[in-house]
């Protein structure tokens, strides 16, 4: 497929629909609608300060509109604002006490991109340890898929998920045990469905999440019961299945445990290693920004380089791969345009190969990037260098300092950076 260009997305959204409806019979999207959470660095931090941190602890479990957490994954996620930010700014509301369960949840985060950084694209198709229940391997059923089993806790928040790209974080724990642990699906095609449509889609907070449920990083596979769906939200009120006494969910289920562990994957085991050069002091010509850093601060080249000319692919080979929705793209879309109108360097954007992109449309011979774990970010670093062309790979800005290899369990490494994370910063408090 020849590169396709997009014009810069304005703010006018029924335009940055079209936009991407002029192009969509040639691209692997599936979807016709822009989710209505709108992309960008602006959104995400008028969002960051309506967030009432105040509520976080007691009301993040529950799925609906009482909930009080932060609706900022997608920004999060795609470097829109970045962790550091949001701690600061919840420190700040707190007058300086540490919101210590929001600040524990943003501390997840970090360690899965640093289990990624460890452990390569092998979290998103092997399990990591055995399970410690019997899985099963089955394909994902069609009413899974368009939300459709008679189920409200099910059916709710998996339509949600199609319309909009979100769902609440006790809503995935239930999706994702209903799907592994009743239906025998595998997990990874579990997770494969969240990748296509969640506009937090992330490859380390995704997989790693499943294989949490699934027990194949974790001490035991998560499971939930009617009890637990009543008491965090209001679906049993509108659910047949509860009503006449045919919810799957009215006991914990009983899942045969697995005696037998093999050794789990050693936790220092590096897929890709990149040379990182912060301090090159040849300026770049071509600034190419990928969807893990999308604006500054997250976006080191970016504050590096204000006036060198940036680019934005569209892998479609990644694309195609996860089956991303029209909505994931039109959140990329709108958010790389808004990042690249105030980069005074400008910016463009393609729908196309990256590798073709970098070596043959554009004149370049020095290429500054961020650096991610993503293996296909590292198969487009190599091909692109195999073209001649020097690709430099920025660190982006770290939440907490670097600790060596992180421990194969969050609350071992917590204890390792809690300090660390929960320090008053009185500079950034004033
Ligand atoms: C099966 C499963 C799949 C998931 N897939 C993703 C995914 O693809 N991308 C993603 O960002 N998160 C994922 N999560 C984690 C979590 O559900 C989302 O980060 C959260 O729901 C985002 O909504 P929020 O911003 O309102 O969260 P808040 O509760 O307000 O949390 C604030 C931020 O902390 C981070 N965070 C919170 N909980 C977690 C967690 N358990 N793991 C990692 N980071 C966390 C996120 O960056 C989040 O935006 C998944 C969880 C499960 C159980």
């Amino acid at each position: 497929m020849q590169p396709i260009e997009l014009p810069l997305a304005t703010a006018d959204r029924v335009e940055t629909l079209q936009a991407l409806l002029d192009v969509r019979s040639t691209l692997p999207f599936t979807g016709y609608e822009l989710s209505p959470w709108p992309g960008g660095r602006t959104e995400g931090l008028r969002r960051l300060t309506a967030f009432d941190v105040s509520a976080y602890a007691r009301t993040r479990n529950l799925v609906g509109d009482a909930s009080g957490v932060s609706l900022l994954g997608p920004y999060i996620r795609h470097g829109l604002i970045t962790l550091s930010e949001c701690r600061t700014v919840a420190m700040r509301k707190s007058g300086g006490n540490p919101p210590v369960k929001f600040l524990q949840e943003l501390t997840w985060r970090e360690y899965y991109q640093r289990v990624y950084a460890q452990l390569g694209d092998a979290i998103m198709h092997t399990n990591l340890e055995s399970p410690k229940v019997e899985l099963g391997n089955r394909p994902l059923p069609d009413d899974i898929r368009f939300g459709t089993t008679g189920l409200a806790c099910m059916d709710e928040n998996i339509n949600e998920l199609r319309e909009t790209g979100y769902m609440y974080n006790h809503a995935r724990m239930w999706v994702a045990s209903y799907i592994i642990h009743h239906r025998k699906v595998a997990w990874q095609h579990g997770a494969q469905m969240f990748l296509q449509h969640l506009l937090d889609g992330d490859p380390a907070s995704n997989s790693l999440g499943w294989q949490w449920i699934a027990s194949t990083y974790s001490h035991k596979p998560y499971l939930f019961d009617q009890g637990n769906v009543q008491r965090f939200s209001d679906h049993c009120s509108r659910c047949s299945a509860a009503r006449n006494g045919s919810c799957p969910f009215r006991e914990y289920i009983d899942i045969p445990p697995v005696r037998e562990y093999s050794k789990p994957l050693p936790m220092a085991q590096k897929s890709q290693s990149v040379a990182i050069v912060d301090d090159d002091e040849r300026v770049p010509d071509l600034l190419w920004v990928h969807g893990d850093h999308i604006d500054i601060p997250a976006n080191a080249v970016l504050t590096a380089y204000p006036n060198i000319p940036a680019v934005f692919i569209l892998d479609t080979t990644l694309a195609a791969s996860r089956k991303i929705s029209l909505k994931r793209f039109g959140f990329l879309y709108e958010s790389v345009s808004e990042a690249f109108q105030r980069h005074a360097g400008g910016g463009r954007i393609f729908i196309g190969d990256p590798v073709d992109v970098l070596s043959s449309l554009l004149d370049c011979k020095h290429i500054a990037t961020t650096d991610t774990p993503a293996g296909r970010f590292h198969e487009i670093r190599n091909g692109v260098e195999g073209n001649g062309i020097t690709v430099t790979c920025h660190t982006p800005p770290s939440f907490v300092p670097d600790s060596g290899p992180v421990p194969n369990r969050f609350m071992k490494w917590w204890k390792m950076v809690e300090d660390d994370v929960l320090t008053l910063q009185p500079r950034l408090l004033s």
